[in-house]
């Protein structure tokens, strides 16, 4: 089933007649294209897309199963949509109220001819369970990071700059046909090590450094996202330690990880060994989270989630051990979420690296 099938059969279950999806990224859900203007309407009949003359061409290649057309120049969006709304007798109309901005919903608000519906996180939801084909871009995705993971781990070195690391890790992914990356590569080294999300910086690597690495990049519009720790030159015994435990915890969330459990479970799993071993404090973030379209999807894989695990889901599990001021440790895979537990869809090896 396409996306559109998969959201004119939501549309059933919902008391309004139409969807008005003005967002960009739940544009791209509905019609495979990415643009930066335009409006997607979905009633029971099928859907239809407007954009201006900038993306019309390619809309009308790529998008074959919607009706689309060009902005008539002089009108507005919300003109275009009240047409539809005549066209179609559309009493309730379905608006993003999670993302239209306050300034927006003043608009449809003053002009949409149809009584207006939140809703809410719908889309959401079955953005949350993969097709096939969209792990299948996931997973290029992640072996394009990996390969450029593999080709920068040698290049490792004393007085090698955090910077210059992130800088080979985004020209290699680029370089082997990613789109972007899928959120500014983060790459720590020694003290640092102990922000979760530091900046890399002009700190050059020294002996006995943690450095960690999180990147991911962007093909067909699906993100990837891993994290791997090293130890430059040598490790001490308290870097083995927490290095050691935060691969226990990771196995224990990843052994934990099934379709239609709660999604605190795998975090629960991790974050026991970390406290258990006297860490509490130190392992502040979720366990992990959904990725897709974007790189932070709803559920969450986190202590405080509501949501129920479901299968087809892609989500990461990313524990760490950050010491402020001294030390971190972060190790992350992908996961795609199967009946009877899940498969990890990050093959880079993570056993301790001592470069
Ligand atoms: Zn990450
Ligand atoms: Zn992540």
């Amino acid at each position: 089933m396409n996306q559109l099938d998969r959201i004119v059969k939501a549309l059933a279950g919902m008391p309004c007649d139409a969807l008005l999806l003005s967002s960009p990224i739940s544009r791209r859900y509905a019609t495979g294209f990415p643009s930066s203007a335009g409006i997607v309407l979905i009633h029971q009949g099928g859907g239809l897309y407007y954009t201006d003359f900038r993306y019309i061409e390619a809309a009308r290649q790529a998008v074959p199963n919607f009706e689309v057309a060009l902005l008539p120049s002089g009108r507005s969006y919300n003109d275009v949509v009240n047409d539809l709304i005549a066209r179609y007798g559309i009493k309730a109309l379905g608006y993003e109220n999670m993302y239209v901005t306050a300034a927006q919903k003043v608009k449809f608000d003053a002009e949409l001819k149809a009584e207006l519906y939140p809703m809410d996180d719908m889309l959401d939801r079955l953005r949350a369970i993969k097709a096939p084909w969209e792990v299948e871009n996931i997973v290029r995705a992640q072996r394009i990071a990996e390969r450029a993971l593999e080709e920068t781990l040698p290049l490792i070195r004393p007085g090698v700059t955090e910077q210059e690391v992130a800088a080979e890790l985004i020209y290699r992914m680029y370089r082997y046909g990613a789109e972007c990356q899928s959120f500014d590569a983060i790459v720590v080294a020694g003290e640092n090590s102990s922000k979760p999300h530091g900046v890399p910086g002009p700190r050059p690597i020294k002996d006995g450094d943690f450095v960690t690495m999180d990147f991911g990049c962007v093909v067909d519009g699906y993100c990837s996202d891993m994290t791997r720790t090293v130890a430059v030159g040598h490790a001490s015994d308290e870097m083995k330690k927490i290095y050691d435990l935060v691969l226990q915890a990771q196995l224990a969330g990843l052994a934990a990880t099934k379709a239609d459990i709660p999604c605190t479970l795998p975090d629960k799993a991790a974050r026991d060994i970390i406290y258990a071993a006297g860490y509490q404090g130190c392992f502040e973030h979720g366990f992990g989270h959904s990725l897709g379209l974007e790189i932070h999807e709803e559920p969450r894989l986190s202590h405080s989630s509501k949501d129920i695990l479901r299968e087809g889901t892609v989500v990461t599990a990313e524990p760490g051990i950050y010491l402020e001021g001294r030390m971190g440790v972060r190790i992350e895979d992908m996961m795609l979420v199967t009946k009877d537990g899940c498969e990890n869809l990050t093959r880079a090896p993570k056993e301790l690296l001592i470069l």
